[in-house]
C-alpha cells in the first residue's frame, strides 16, 4: 500500500511526551476524496430516504433510508471492483480502492440487515399488485443470497482457526454479486411503494442501479477483452523459489512507471486466474518487461512447470502509485523477501543524473534467496548516489533499527523510508527507530495483498 495519506512528519515534545504530526501531502489529500465521495453518496441516499418518507412515520422512513443506502453502497462496490484506473488517484492506489470496496460491502451487509429489521410497511397506504409482491419476494431472496456471499467474503480467512477459503472459490462466489444486485434493483424498482411527488430518491437509486450493473457487466464480460494485452514468454529462469519471466509484447506495448504492477494470466498454461505482480524492470523501448514471482501458493507453485518459452501471457494494467520520484532527496529503501521487486524496477530506472541519495537494505532469509543482484550492482555502478546491502537473516541475524541507522549514509530522521515486505519487519523497525529518535520523515509502503 502506498501510504500516501501520510505526509512529512514533525516530531516534537508536548508535556514531556513525544508527539508525531503529519503534514498532509497533495497526494494524501487527493486520496481522501474517493472515500469521502463514496460516503457522501450513501449519506445523500439515506438523507433523501428520511426526508421523502418522513410523512409515513419514522420506522418507514428509516427502513427506506437504510435500504437506499444499501443499494448505493452495493452499486459502489461493483463500480470499484471494475478497477477504474481514472479513480485510482482519488483513493491513493488500487489497494486502497479495494479496501474501500471491502468496507462498502460490509456496510451494505449491515444496512441490508437494518432494512430487513425496519422493513417499511405500506400495506395500508398502497394497493398491492402481484408484480409488487413478486418484487418483495425477490428482495427477500437477494437479501439472503447477499448475506451468504458477503459473509463468505468477509470471513475469507476464518477467525481464530487458520483456515482460509481458497482464493478461486472466493473469487467465483464473488462473481454472483452482480446477479443478486440486479435482483435488488428489480426489487427497488417494482416493490409496491406510495406515489411520491419528489422523484429525487428514485432517480438517484436508478442512476446507481444502472451504474452498478454496467460496472458488473464490464468487469465480467468486457474488461477482459478491452484491457488485457498479449505478451510472449521470451525467457524463463528459476532462482531458489523465484521464477523470473521476461515478456515481450505482441502488438502495442504497455506503458508503466517503475514500481507499478499488473495482473497476469496464462490461459494456455492452465493459469487463467489473473494474479497481481510488480513489474521488476524499468520500461524499455521494445516494451519488454520482467516479473519475479515467488512460489507462495497453488498458482505460483504451478507456474514454473506450466510455462514454456514462446507461450502467450495476458497482462492487465498497469496499476499502482508506489513511486520514489515523489519522495525527498534522501531515501531509504527497505525490502523484505520478494518485496524487492518494486525496488528492482526503481534501481533499474536510475541514471547517472540521479540527484537523490538512496540506500537500499534488502532482507532475505539466506544469501541464496536474494534475486536481482546484477540489477542492483549495475545501478550502483551507474550512479554513486545509490548504494545497497543484503542482510541474510540466517547469517547476519534479523535486521535491527540500530544496524539500519549505522549502515545508512545519512541521518534516518532526515530521510523517507520506502518499504515493501512482511508487515512484521516494517512495524518492528519503525517502532525501534522511533524509540531511538530516528523516525523517518515519511514512510511509504506497498503491501502484496489487497485484503
Ligand atoms: C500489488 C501486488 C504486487 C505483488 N507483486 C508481487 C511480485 O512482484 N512477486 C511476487 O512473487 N508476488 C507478488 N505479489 C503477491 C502475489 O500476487 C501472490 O503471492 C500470489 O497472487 C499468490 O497466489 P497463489 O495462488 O500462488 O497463492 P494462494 O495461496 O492461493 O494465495 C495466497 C494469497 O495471495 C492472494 N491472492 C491469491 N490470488 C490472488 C489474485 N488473483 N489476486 C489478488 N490476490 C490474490 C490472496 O490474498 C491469498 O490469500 C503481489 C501482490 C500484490 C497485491
Amino acid at each position: 500500500m502506498n501510504d500516501a495519506a501520510r505526509g512529512p512528519e514533525v516530531v516534537g515534545a508536548a508535556s514531556g511526551r513525544r508527539f508525531i504530526w503529519q503534514i498532509p501531502t497533495f497526494d494524501g489529500i487527493l486520496s481522501l476524496i474517493g472515500p469521502l465521495l463514496v460516503a457522501l453518496a450513501c449519506c445523500i441516499a439515506g438523507g433523501l430516504g428520511i426526508v421523502t418518507y418522513a410523512p409515513y412515520g419514522p420506522a418507514a422512513a428509516i427502513g427506506v433510508a437504510v435500504g437506499a443506502m444499501a443499494v448505493v453502497a452495493m452499486s459502489q462496490t461493483l463500480i470499484l471492483a471494475a478497477r477504474p484506473s481514472v479513480l485510482e488517484p482519488l483513493f491513493g492506489g488500487l489497494d486502497r480502492m479495494y479496501r474501500v470496496h471491502k468496507w462498502l460491502g460490509i456496510s451494505a451487509l449491515v444496512l441490508m440487515i437494518l432494512h430487513d429489521q425496519f422493513e417499511p410497511d405500506f400495506d395500508h397506504t398502497v394497493r398491492e399488485t402481484s408484480l409488487g409482491d413478486f418484487a418483495s419476494d425477490a428482495g427477500e431472496f437477494a437479501f439472503n443470497a447477499f448475506l451468504a456471499l458477503i459473509a463468505i467474503s468477509w470471513f475469507r480467512r476464518l477467525p481464530f482457526i487458520r483456515l482460509e477459503i481458497p482464493y478461486q472459490l472466493w473469487r467465483f462466489s464473488h462473481r454472483f454479486m452482480g446477479i443478486f444486485f440486479a435482483i435488488v434493483v428489480f426489487h427497488q424498482f417494482f416493490v409496491d411503494m406510495p406515489n411520491i411527488a419528489n422523484p429525487s430518491l428514485s432517480q438517484l437509486l436508478n442512476i446507481f442501479g444502472i451504474a452498478g450493473l454496467v460496472a458488473w457487466v464490464h468487469t465480467e464480460f468486457i474488461a477482459r477483452r478491452l484491457r488485457r494485452r498479449q505478451f510472449t514468454v521470451r525467457a524463463i529462469s528459476q532462482h531458489a523459489e523465484t521464477t523470473t519471466l521476461t515478456l515481450t509484447p505482441i502488438g502495442p506495448a504497455m506503458h508503466w512507471r517503475p514500481g507499478q504492477f499488473a495482473f497476469i494470466s496464462a490461459p494456455d498454461a492452465g493459469l487463467s486466474e489473473p494474479h497481481p505482480f510488480t513489474i521488476s524492470s524499468a520500461p524499455r523501448s521494445d516494451g519488454a518487461l520482467t516479473l519475479s514471482i515467488r512460489a507462495l501458493g497453488g498458482w505460483t507453485r504451478r507456474l514454473p512447470n506450466a510455462l514454456r518459452q514462446g507461450m502467450h501471457i495476458e497482462l492487465e494494467g498497469p496499476y499502482g502509485r508506489f513511486d520514489f520520484r515523489k519522495g525527498r532527496a534522501h531515501q531509504i529503501w527497505l525490502a523484505g523477501g520478494v518485496g524487492i521487486t518494486p525496488f528492482l524496477a526503481w534501481a533499474d530506472s536510475l541514471t547517472k543524473a540521479e540527484r537523490r541519495k538512496i540506500h537500499l537494505v534488502y532482507c532475505v532469509s539466506t544469501p541464496g534467496n536474494a534475486i536481482g543482484l546484477e540489477t542492483l550492482r549495475a545501478a550502483a555502478q551507474r550512479t554513486a548516489q545509490f548504494s545497497f546491502e543484503v542482510i541474510a537473516t540466517a547469517q547476519d541475524g534479523r535486521l535491527t533499527a540500530e544496524q539500519l541507522i549505522g549502515s545508512v549514509p545519512f541521518p534516518v530522521r532526515e530521510a523517507d523510508l520506502w518499504f515493501c515486505g512482511p508487515t512484521g519487519l516494517k512495524n518492528g523497525i519503525l517502532k525501534d527507530l522511533k524509540a531511538s529518535g530516528q523516525t523517518p520523515r515519511q514512510v511509504r509502503y506497498e503491501h502484496f495483498t489487497f485484503a
